[in-house]
């Protein structure tokens, strides 16, 4: 399903809606390039896991736990040079578990678990503050209705 927002603050609401919905397990990868708005749609779904506190990107730690209604794992691992290093380090226990985890620039760890929300960004050519937001839902077809109900409003032409 294929969404438009037209300012990051839209982009934040967009990630609380999706919030709203994760449950323990969860794992949603961001993709896009940098500032596509990864990180700003992954405060939108602390917001709406009711995580109020600031959310700086843990670049350098590549994860950074919260807690908010459910644990809430966010990773950006635009650092890892390798794919091993995330098993490595452990990582791959917070995917799937008790919590919901939300991954930037997947790809550098190869990241294909199931099930999963796949969330690519990309800018916009009529607008600099606009965005589209492809969302595939991977083996989450029970709960395929209620997440696109409750993001209907951002819905793109097309
Ligand atoms: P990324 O994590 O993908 O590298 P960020 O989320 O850190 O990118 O930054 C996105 C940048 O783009 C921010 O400066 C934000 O203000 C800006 N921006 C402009 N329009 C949007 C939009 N519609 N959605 C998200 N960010 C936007
Ligand atoms: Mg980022």
């Amino acid at each position: 399903m294929l969404y438009r927002t037209d300012s990051p603050e839209a982009t934040t609401e967009f990630g609380r809606a999706l919030g709203e919905r994760l449950q323990p397990g969860d794992v949603i990868l961001l993709s896009g390039d940098l500032g596509a708005g990864k990180s700003v749609l992954a405060r939108g779904l602390a917001r709406g896991l009711g995580i109020a506190q600031a959310m700086p990107s843990p670049t350098f730690t590549l994860m950074q736990p919260y807690q908010g209604r459910i644990p809430f794992y966010h990773f950006d691992l635009y650092r890892l040079d390798d794919p091993d290093q995330f098993y490595e380090a452990g990582l791959d226990e917070f995917l799937g578990g008790d919590g919901a985890a939300v991954v930037e620039w997947p790809d550098c760890a190869d990241l294909h678990p199931e099930p999963r929300m796949d969330i690519t960004l990309s800018r916009c050519e009529d607008s600099d503050d606009a965005r589209l937001i492809s969302l595939e839902l991977v083996e989450l077809d029970q709960r395929r209705e209620a997440i696109e109900q409750s993001l209907l409003k951002w819905r793109a032409e097309s």
